[in-house]
């Protein structure tokens, strides 16, 4: 066992003396500081936007038939972790007993019933299902058994193309392993992050890389149709030296995908917290443009060995087989029914987010209520513009299916924005198809706010 591995828990000390690193320590030795907020566009309009006065506009579409053709995703959010991650900005309970988690899961399979008997959701089959926290596999063989089944009862997931899954790497046995696979995960994503220790520690995670080996070893035994790792580019201590090996670990392992974000400091991760204590204004993470370059290192790196790129943030072991049903089918504006405390779904065009408090969260539910909290009713352009940026995070979209579909073409409707991304070397247009290339998409998120609505632009995104 090495040091690292030896002391799983940081104190709050140890993480102050982190931000006292000095800058050049940190990778700040190039423009672009990593200050605090979120960069990543995960939806539009952003959800400061979304209120409780809205509410009522999920029950209108709750009321009504869906359109025949509209793809439906199912969503059950898991908030329970081993421990809290320091770059992490979720409500995660991390003090939670078995029965507190078993009221928790009764609650939401009572939230999956209510939803069953609205005229939009009755008898409709789920497309994909998606398990996302917090942390899914921190439940027991037997809570997850005991879930499924009652969600199966619901919904039927008999015509189901994807049911993805997001995993710690220490909360995986080779049962559970099983028992995931038994109840028809297809696409199991391993959290892991980072394979050094000393990084994992620093950062404040609770698995260790021989925890990651181990369960991408179970993983790869018992034949899950997808494996994916996802790594965190630029994380507390972090060098270039380490990031190449990460790299070069996770292309041994050979995953069927890779998903790489870039470390971002959201407001309320315990990292912003001791930057405050600090009086610190940049977090102690490499730059965005040290961080774009270990990404496109990594990008490379991939493609060396065979991986392809199919996103700003994923390369692809077989474009022909692995495919992200979950991803696609959202960003293509279908129907996300998600349940669970702070989940974020999608239903005939409004947007809604449930009680970000697991207390109100159960209040609602017991008194046969929707928990849901503020929501946000979209109109066509908006839409449109919201297919239409995350779409542009594949690197590349069709102006033709905005035409057929919304009956409003990108290349005119953003004439200027476009031309400025062109013009920047960001963009290029070629009849029907719009590309961004790599060091576009190294930034994506942050060029897509050009093409927000005035009123949404330089809007915090949490
Ligand atoms: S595992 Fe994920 S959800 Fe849980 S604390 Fe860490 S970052 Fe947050």
């Amino acid at each position: 066992m090495s040091a690292s591995e030896s002391s799983s828990t940081l104190s709050k000390s140890n993480v102050i003396d982190q931000l006292r690193v000095p800058l050049e320590k940190s990778g700040d030795t190039k423009g672009e500081k990593t200050e605090v907020g979120n960069y990543f566009v995960a939806n539009y309009p952003p959800f400061s936007f979304w209120k409780p006065d809205h509410r009522e506009d999920v029950f209108d579409v709750l009321a009504q038939p869906a359109p025949e053709d509209r793809n439906l995703g199912v969503y059950f959010h898991i908030p329970f972790c081993r421990k809290r991650c320091h770059f992490c900005y979720f409500r995660v309970y991390t003090d939670k007993n078995a029965s507190e988690i078993n009221a928790y899961l009764d609650a939401g399979i009572k939230e999956f019933q209510r939803y069953g008997e609205q005229a939009y959701l009755q008898g409709r089959k789920p497309q994909f299902v998606y398990f996302g926290g917090g942390t899914p596999s921190y439940l027991s063989v037997k809570q997850l058994r005991s879930l499924t089944n009652a969600m199966k009862d619901v919904f039927l997931w008999d015509e189901t193309e994807e049911v993805a899954f997001e995993a710690e790497p220490g909360t995986l046995t080779e049962k559970k392993l099983e028992a995931l696979r038994d109840i028809g995960v297809t696409r199991l994503s391993l959290g892991i992050e980072n394979f050094d220790d000393h990084i994992l520690e620093v950062n404040g995670r609770a698995h260790r890389s021989k925890e990651a080996y181990r369960a991408l070893g179970f993983a790869k035994e018992l034949g899950f149709d997808q494996v994916n790792i996802d790594l965190i580019a630029g994380m507390m201590d972090e060098t270039e030296d380490n990031w190449r090996r990460c790299v070069d670990t996770a292309i041994e392992q050979g995953p069927d995908c890779v998903t790489i974000y870039q470390m971002e400091i959201p407001y309320n991760t315990t990292i912003f917290k001791e930057m405050k204590e600090t009086g610190r204004v940049s977090a102690p993470v490499a730059t965005w443009e040290q961080k774009r370059e270990w990404v496109d290192w990594a990008f490379n790196r991939f493609e060396e060995a065979g991986y392809s790129v199919s996103s700003a943030y994923t390369v692809v072991k077989n474009p022909e087989t692995t495919k992200f049903v979950y991803r696609d089918s959202l960003w293509e504006g279908a129907d996300l029914l998600s349940a669970g405390v702070a989940s974020f779904g999608h239903l005939g065009g409004v947007h809604y987010q449930n009680q970000a408090d697991v207390g109100p969260y159960m209040t609602a539910l017991e008194q046969d209520d929707l928990p849901i909290f503020r929501a946000y009713p979209t109109n066509h352009e908006e839409r449109f513009l919201r297919e239409f940026v995350l779409q542009l995070k594949l690197g590349y979209t069709r102006p033709s299916y905005f035409v057929e579909k919304y009956g409003e073409n990108p290349l005119e409707r953003f004439s200027d924005e476009l031309g400025k991304l062109v013009d920047d070397g960001f963009a290029s247009i070629d009849e029907d198809q719009i590309t961004i290339p790599r060091h576009g998409m190294l930034q994506i998120d942050r060029l897509l706010h050009g093409f927000f609505l005035p009123q949404h632009r330089d809007a915090r995104y949490t």
